[in-house]
């Protein structure tokens, strides 16, 4: 159960020494409570102490680790029920399904599809994460090559190994424990066989059950069996069970501080009919799901729901943003237009739209103005002449164009003086006010 800043400060050394970084222990207690800072920062705080605030100031949903290496997952450490109260922590991780029923030609086409489903928007790589490899044939030997051949030919990306034969897990998990897979299909009927190969092995272990009565029983029996990393299954399939236990779930480990259920979770989405499909994981990135599990990746449901997953996992605090630099839109030649924006990545992706649209190749800068928009920019001092003189002068497009001239957002047309200022040589052009005005302007300059 969580403590109240109170119950923290009487277990702090109460001499207000300030080396933890705030005034008073008192404070410093209170930050704790609300879990925004370590005990770590308190070097004297006493080994008896650690052990109950440690208990105390652990996240509320575990962290557990999906693959090794680059493509790792991290799941679970979340603190808030809604995105706007602060933010979601570690993105959930969409995993695509191989039966072990498929042929060998079959499981390739799917971890291709797999492999080749990273694309980057907005500076950031999305992909589909994982393969769950299910034991839909019920054969140790068959699962095993399964998993051997998927993990030969993709080594780094994460697997999932769902079996709820013992026998089965210990070989598929034996083969590839150093990817660190997560070993899926502890149940009540073979818990401590499963237990044993997630423990041996040092892997995850995801926990099937019935109903969240039933998933309690099992973690805490998990355990206590010595295995700490754990997903969860409340055995939830339909929309609404999806969304009522998930629900329940963070809202049990978030407010009740129920250890039991403090774990991510795994969610099924798969559907005969994929646009349900879709809208089905689209619930599971929305209402807490650590990992969704699909049938299929086509590239259409791909992109939907990788830009459902970034919207809900961005920083609300912090505005998605483009990376300062000069973009080529089309194949600009030496004498093509130059125009700069702000780094807000919706003003880039809607002023990039509209000149893509207007078929006329242009280099367009974009100035960090630390994710503001133009107008907002200009206003927090952060798209002004100073700036956008120096972020020209030093970008060395001088030496890759054949004229002089940028055109700028109408919004700030104010700044097109000060700009020719600082800028000797140059002709500042004031662009439209509005990106859906830039097709015209700029199909008007090429007559
Ligand atoms: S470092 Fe520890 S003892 Fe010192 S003020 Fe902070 S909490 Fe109190």
């Amino acid at each position: 159960m969580a403590l109240s800043g109170v119950q923290i400060f009487k277990l702090l050394p109460k001499t207000n020494c300030k080396k933890c970084g705030h005034p008073t222990c008192l404070a410093f207690a209170m930050k704790l409570a609300q879990r925004q800072v370590s005990l770590d920062l308190c070097p004297d705080v006493s080994e008896e102490a650690k052990k109950v605030l440690g208990e105390a100031s652990a996240p509320p949903i575990r962290s557990v680790t999906l693959g090794a290496g680059d493509k790792a997952v991290k799941m679970g450490e979340e603190t808030v029920l809604f995105r706007h109260d602060k933010t979601f922590v570690n993105q959930c991780a969409f995993a695509v399904e191989v039966k072990d029923t498929m042929s060998a030609d079959e499981i390739n086409a799917v971890v291709d599809q797999v492999l080749g489903s990273e694309i980057e928007r907005v500076g950031q790589k999305l992909r589909i994460d994982a393969i769950f490899v299910s034991n839909a044939s019920g054969d140790a030997g068959k699962f095993e090559a399964a998993v051997k051949a998927i993990a030969a030919k993709a080594p780094e990306v994460p697997l999932i190994l769902s079996t709820t034969n013992p026998a089965a897990a210990e070989a598929s998990v034996k083969a590839v424990a150093a990817n660190k897979p997560l070993l899926y299909g502890a149940n009540k009927s073979n818990v401590d066989a499963m237990a044993s190969v997630a423990k041996t092995h040092k892997v995850s272990l995801g926990v099937a059950a019935e109903d969240l009565d039933g998933l309690t029983e099992l973690t805490d029996k998990i355990k206590e069996l010595g295995v700490e990393d754990m997903v969860l299954d409340s055995g939830a399939r339909t929309a609404k069970e999806i969304m009522r236990d998930n629900t329940y779930i963070r809202r049990a480990a978030l407010k009740k501080g129920n250890k039991s259920v403090g774990y991510p979770v795994i969610t099924f989405a798969q559907r005969d009919d994929v646009m349900l499909e879709t809208l089905i994981a689209s619930l599971g990135v929305m209402k807490y799901a650590s990992i969704i599990v699909m049938s299929s990746i086509d590239r259409w449901k791909s992109l939907a729901l990788f830009t459902l997953r970034q919207n809900i996992y961005t920083n609300p605090q912090v505005p998605l943003q483009v990376k300062q630099d000069i973009y080529k839109l089309g194949t600009p030649t030496s004498d093509a237009p130059l125009l700069i924006t702000s780094n807000f990545s919706l003003t880039y992706f809607i002023v990039s739209g509209e000149i893509e649209g207007s078929k006329v190749p242009v280099r367009l800068a974009v100035l960090d103005t630390e994710g503001l928009s133009v107008l907002t920019g200009w206003a927090a001092g952060k798209f002004t002449a100073a700036k956008i003189a120096q972020f020209i002068q030093e970008s060395g497009i001088e030496k890759e164009i054949s004229h002089k001239e940028l055109i700028i957002p109408g919004y700030v047309a104010i700044l097109s003086g000060s700009i020719e200022d600082k800028l000797p040589g140059w002709k500042i052009t004031v662009g439209p006010r509005e990106a859906n005005g830039l097709p015209a302007f700029l199909k008007a300059r090429t007559n």
